[in-house]
């Protein structure tokens, strides 16, 4: 935070403390009005890396009287001062019940996450993939960095940044000159920024690892099984080659190597749940111990399906349970946290043009896609704005599919859910820690 608007925080946390609602007002409009000067100073200015620091400066002021008033408020949770602070924020915040859900979340944020798209390309048309491919759809450096910019406006001390797609290694450049500008970002700001790089495996070769394994990143790959299933389900698009052949399967040994944290990610659709605990385990035996389970979202799963999935989904228990007692390291990650039927993606997305989204729901290019904007880079908006306002779960189950297949998908999900609420108490120890998580900015 730079000195003038550091003076500014203070003075309005000075006039909370003291209680003065004249006072209160003044420097909260005082930072209100820094905004504005800022943003105006930015969108005037013609020099881009002038225009550049301007623009830090606007988006590090924005919303700054929320979220000045959301911290005093935690300051005073639950003591005799709470109603008074809240009396406090009323007049500039309205209604507690208009601004609870956006406390609650300013309250419990711990990382904040943005998750990029460099690019909508990729080698592979799965056959349960709504994101249209288009060529010309790359992000270029310079909205990388803004992106970047974006997010260490986050109130968090960790941000997480995400490289989604599409294929993000197809612009392979972009998502390293990303990474190497966030981490330099990160350290003048004494953040600590970590990694997640979500990717097919086809271009994660040799020359990839290298750069990466440098980096605090994780690996988030995806493989739906056996060669039959890859290669059937998950099309390559390039003439000849074949999906599984340039997948993560031919590529085990450097992964590992690489010592670099990985989950991978093997979809189920209702064609392959009858292969699903065979297709689990030829990943496992391939040598990657962490694997989750996702079933496809958007396509309707009759009772057949469903109930083979369960019985699928009950062989995966009692194999890992079998294993795991023999000492092998094997982990469903879907375990590790608290199931819940259908949690779609809610976190802030950035498009390769700049456009700001709520959810990666606007990747399925449906005529409800501009529901999930929440604004744009050009709007010089602090990333905090964008996660408290955040839509919910429930806001995104309405929007992104058909009515009938997300209440047909949500009896999909409480199978799972219960399953995993079954196998939980019942699993040994996977067999000493495993690496889950980004190591430690250096
Ligand atoms: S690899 Fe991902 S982006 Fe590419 S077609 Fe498959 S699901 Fe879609």
């Amino acid at each position: 935070m730079d000195s003038e608007l550091n003076g500014l925080v203070e003075r309005a946390r000075a006039a909370i403390a003291a209680g003065d609602v004249a006072s209160v007002e003044a420097a909260l409009g005082a930072l209100t009005s820094s905004r504005e000067a800022a943003l105006r100073a930015a969108t005037a200015e013609p020099d881009p890396a002038a225009r550049r620091l301007l623009e830090r400066a606007a988006r590090a002021r924005d919303d700054l009287p929320r979220r000045v008033l959301f911290d005093a408020l935690s300051e005073v949770r639950g003591s005799a001062d709470e109603a008074r602070v809240t009396a406090l924020a009323e007049p500039t915040l309205g209604p507690v019940a208009g601004w609870i859900h956006a406390y609650r979340r300013h309250i419990s944020q711990r990382l904040a996450r943005a998750v990029l798209i460099p690019t909508w390309e990729c080698e592979l048309r799965c056959s349960y993939c709504w994101i249209p491919k288009q060529g010309g759809r790359v992000m270029t450096p310079a909205t990388a960095e803004r992106a970047v910019d974006l997010l260490m406006t986050a109130a968090a001390p960790l941000v997480d940044l995400q490289f989604f797609g599409g294929e993000a290694l197809l612009e392979a450049a972009l998502v390293r000159h990303a990474m190497d500008y966030a981490e330099a970002r990160a350290a003048a700001l004494g953040k600590r920024v970590t990694f997640v790089l979500s990717s097919n495996g086809w271009s994660l070769d040799a020359d990839a690892l290298a750069w990466l394994k440098d980096k605090p990143v994780k690996l988030e790959l995806s493989l739906d099984g056996d060669r039959h299933t890859q290669a059937t389900y998950r099309r390559s698009n390039i003439a000849g080659e074949d999906s599984y052949t340039h997948s993560i399967a031919a590529n085990v040994g450097p992964i590992l190597d690489s010592g670099l944290p990985y989950d991978v990610i093997m979809v189920v659709q209702p064609r392959t749940a009858q292969r699903l605990a065979k297709n689990f385990f030829h990943i496992v035996d391939l040598g990657f111990e962490r694997v989750q389970i996702n079933f496809a979202l958007g396509v309707r799963w009759t009772p057949g399906h469903i109930t083979t999935f369960a019985s699928e989904l009950f062989a995966i228990g009692q194999e890992i349970e079998r294993r795991r007692t023999a000492g092998q390291r094997v982990t469903l990650i879907n375990v590790e946290n608290a199931p819940m039927p259908v949690r779609l993606n809610g976190e802030i997305h950035v498009d390769w043009d700049g456009t700001i989204y709520g959810s990666n729901g606007f990747l399925n290019e449906t005529d409800r896609k501009a529901e999930f904007a929440v604004g744009h880079l050009d709007d010089l908006s602090g990333f905090d704005r964008y996660w408290l306002d955040a839509p919910d779960n429930d806001f995104l189950l309405e929007r992104t599919y058909p009515p009938e297949i997300t209440a047909n998908n949500l009896e999909v999900g409480k199978v799972l859910a219960s399953f995993l609420k079954y196998l939980r108490p019942r699993l040994p120890s996977p067999g000493g820690p495993v690496r889950t998580q980004a190591p430690p900015a250096s």
